[in-house]
């Protein structure tokens, strides 16, 4: 194991420490909450079904969730270790330095994780190790996904489980398969947590229904693994949160207030900057200001107040403080005024106000290549599924001053 755990867990030997398999789970508070749990619950009962010991717990500092927050459980796995000398060794902090196995259940995930209350955005690779493996559930070719990472001086895998990303609600459990795939594909990365075998018994006993041994074999076979180089990857940008230790907070409550303040134009009014949530999104709006009405609608009805008034009497949007709810493409009473379009075909968090005003015309060209002509049709229940439309055209440019 690591030279970090050894050194949280004092009297533990390193070879102790190094028969423990650390795997997180990152998943979205609320719409994976569920999916995130039966994955850590699997790994943990399929790894006891094999004679193993293992456990799983949460990250402290995710909690209370929120649609679309970065959360994390985590598993651990031990073959020769006893309960008790695993949780002593495993459960001495709320969170791990490093990870053996580190499962992406949303590939938008990619672009950074902001934890609940704490500025800063860490990568989803912070915790791998060399020669250990991040995997995703993805359309995506791995190595449109090796950009998004930080650089790591050593090498790694990252492993693709071909698929779509699996959301439900607090009240909905969108029982697709998508644990039992993430245990199949587990199988095949880390055979020394569970191995394809065990898998295929324990869902074959916890169910008594060979469609879902199916999808466990399936991911199993359909997994895709490539290897990260240093080559690979940027420096990465932002500020990484630093959780304080329980020693380190205040005595009783401390609430900073926001500075109350407002101008018109982008970034025009105060906002908390310990409390940034643009990592939440999975889509965010993208506005075609050429085509607005200036009805005020989704200014008034943002949830987390990111529209900004400008001096034309357009509505910008911070994307820092986006959390790509969806609530203002559905009040825009205009056609396709608002639409939510995939977060990872954007990189980064600029306003778009400023950059239509800068040329127009372009702006919306590069923004319609974006959105394509798919429109996702949303299900009036949480967790139902997506529908989805197909448009003959977008909506034409339309300049200043023509009606
Ligand atoms: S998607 Fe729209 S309504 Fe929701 S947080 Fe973002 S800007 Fe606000
Ligand atoms: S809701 Fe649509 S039309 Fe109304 S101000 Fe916002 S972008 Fe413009």
């Amino acid at each position: 194991m690591t030279q970090s755990l050894a050194k949280h867990t004092g009297s533990h030997s390193r070879k102790e420490a190094k028969d423990i398999h650390r795997v997180e789970i990152n998943y979205r508070g609320i719409f994976q909450k569920r999916l995130g749990y039966n994955i850590s619950h699997d790994i943990v009962y399929a790894a006891h079904s094999e004679g193993k010991t293992a456990f799983s717990n949460g990250r402290y500092s995710d909690d209370p969730q929120r649609n679309g927050i970065p959360c994390a459980n985590f598993a651990f796995v031990s073959k020769s270790l006893g309960e008790e000398e695993l949780e002593a060794i495993a459960s001495a902090k709320m969170d791990v330095d490093e990870a053996d196995l580190v499962l992406v259940l949303d590939d938008t995930l990619a672009k950074g994780l902001e934890p609940w209350g704490h500025y800063g955005i860490r990568p989803i690779n912070q915790k791998v190790v060399e020669g250990s493996t991040i995997l995703f559930v993805s359309r995506r070719k791995p190595e449109e996904l090796k950009k998004l990472l930080e650089k790591k001086p050593f090498k790694y895998n990252l492993a693709v489980l071909p698929g779509d990303r699996s959301f439900a609600g607090l009240w909905y459990y969108r029982d697709d398969n998508s644990d039992i795939r993430f245990l199949g594909a587990v199988a095949r990365i880390a055979p020394q947590v569970l191995d394809i075998e065990t898998v295929v018994n324990y869902v074959r006993n916890k169910y008594k229904d060979e469609k879902r041994v199916e999808a466990a074999k399936e991911a199993f076979d359909s997994v895709v693994i490539n290897e990260v180089t240093p080559d690979d990857g940027m420096v990465w940008p932002y500020e990484k949160p630093v959780l304080p230790a329980w020693q380190d907070f205040d005595e009783g409550i401390v609430v900073k207030s926001v500075k109350r303040g407002f101008k018109m134009g982008p970034r025009g009014q105060n906002r908390n900057p310990d409390f940034k949530r643009g990592t939440s999104k999975t889509q965010r709006p993208v506005v075609r200001f050429d085509t607005c009405i200036k009805c005020t609608l989704c200014w008034y009805d943002c949830p987390d107040e990111c529209f900004d008034p400008t001096p034309d009497g357009l509505f910008d949007i911070n994307y820092e403080y986006c959390t790509g709810c969806g609530r203002c493409a559905q009040v825009c009473p205009v056609n396709d005024c608002i639409v939510m379009v995939d977060e990872l075909k954007f990189d980064n968090t600029k306003s778009p106000w400023e950059q239509y005003t800068k040329n127009p015309e372009q702006y919306v060209r590069v923004m319609e290549e974006k959105k394509g002509l798919t429109r996702e049709v949303p299900s009036p229940v949480t967790g139902k599924g997506e529908q989805f439309i197909e448009l003959k055209s977008s909506v034409p440019f339309k300049a200043k001053g023509v009606k």
